[in-house]
């Protein structure tokens, strides 16, 4: 039997017919695909601008320099993330810290946040940017963590590479209704793909105009940003340090094409997730929480296998492997990685997303899972738990 992998991107014909169509056209980067990927991105998700950049990783890291992160400054982010939801700190000389997981959304607790900073404005260690990370496509509490960044002063950066479709009440995810920036990723695992890729979306001019510059080496052609007259039409200024983290017009028409397709990924990825619910009705297992009000778009759906420590997670981990069934682990709490522990973090410092690591599994989620996928998945599970 065919192995079932945990994630797979699904690219129709008509994905195909629009890269073929770019790799004709003049343009192969810089050209109007990109600008017309940023222009329906932004439309879908109600936000004023969105710049395409060449991966998730690189928005974090414009994200983290258009609002001013340096030497000397502080981000907090979830320890339940990818390692860029840190590292994007580190990448402009500021340091990185942790608040602990909501023991049932795995996304970053509220109150644990509001009790730190509490702490914090004591001991004037207060954070410039919170990183709120939409773990596994379910958006956290964006309304109280916006409210607390009022309180407190810092900004918000969502790193939403997991939720592109996905909203909380009526707002869409991306539409930075409760923060400055989003982020997405269309990394080919993610929800929707351009091979490699990502967006940083805000509704703030300033902040579009320097992602953009930063993008593209921080060298403008705009006479009105130059410090002296232009020499003549080829003139063009370095005004600031900036990076090739330019996304290219091939991987922006794969993202037009898949954009439109984006209603119906999430359909299906809903419609999995309340099936898998029904499966494993009764099986030893903790569902995944949804949160009321809430609309995940089910980029993962993690399980809890309850037990003493790892060893039962293992178990289950490996016999499902080796039964073709590729599960994966979401995540690898960051403040234990090696990196981060010569920084001085240590295991148990955030003792709710050590546990949640020990017991979690994520199941295969994917557009083109089929029911019977789904069915022999629990067929395995109830067997290997039984
Ligand atoms: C995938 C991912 C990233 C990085 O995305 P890239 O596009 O691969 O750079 C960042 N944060 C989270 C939570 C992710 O899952």
């Amino acid at each position: 039997m065919k192995d079932i992998p945990y994630a797979r991107q699904d690219i129709s014909q008509a994905d195909i017919d629009a890269v073929v169509r770019v790799l004709g056209s003049a343009w192969l980067t810089q050209g109007p695909a990109i600008e017309q990927f940023e222009e329906a991105v932004a439309a879908y998700c109600g936000a004023r601008y969105a710049s395409a950049v060449c991966n998730a990783t690189a928005a974090l890291h414009l994200a983290c320099r258009v609002l001013g992160l340096g030497p000397g400054d502080l981000l907090w982010t979830s320890p339940n993330t990818f390692v860029a939801s840190a590292n994007c700190a580190l990448y402009c000389g500021a340091s990185v810290d942790f608040v602990d997981i909501d023991p049932r959304t795995y996304n970053m607790s509220v109150d644990q946040l509001a009790a730190k900073l509490a702490r914090a404005e004591k001991e004037g260690s207060l954070p410039k940017i919170v990183v709120a990370v939409h773990f596994g496509g379910q958006p956290c509490d964006m309304a109280a963590i916006g409210a607390l960044a009022r309180r407190y002063g810092f900004a918000v950066i969502e790193d939403a590479s997991h939720a592109i479709g996905a909203s909380d009440g009526a707002a869409a995810v991306g539409s930075c209704f409760h923060s400055d920036i989003t982020i997405f990723s269309f990394h080919p695992v993610k929800i929707m793909t351009t091979g490699e890729g990502g967006m940083l979306l805000t509704n703030r001019a300033e902040i579009d105009a320097r992602a953009r510059l930063l993008r593209s080496h921080g060298v403008t052609r705009d006479p009105s940003l130059m410090d002296q007259p232009s020499d003549g039409p080829w003139y063009y200024q370095q005004t600031e340090l900036g990076y090739n983290y330019r996304i290219t017009d091939i991987q922006a028409a794969l993202g037009l094409s898949q954009l439109a397709r984006l209603d119906e990924f999430i359909e299906r990825r809903r419609m999995l997730a309340r099936n898998y619910d029904l499966l494993f009705d009764g099986l030893p297992l903790i569902p995944p929480f949804q949160r009321p009000n809430a609309q995940s778009a089910w980029h993962l759906y993690v399980v809890r296998v309850p037990g003493d420590g790892r060893k039962a997670r293992s178990e289950v981990f490996t016999k499902l492997r080796e039964n073709g069934i590729l599960v994966n682990v979401h995540y690898i709490p960051v403040h234990t990685q090696p990196y981060f522990r010569k920084l001085g973090f240590q295991v148990g410092d955030f003792p709710e997303a050590e546990r949640y690591y020990e017991e979690a599994l994520s199941l295969p989620m994917f557009f083109g899972l089929s029911e019977g996928d789904q069915e022999r998945v629990a067929a395995q599970l109830s067997r290997i738990l039984a």
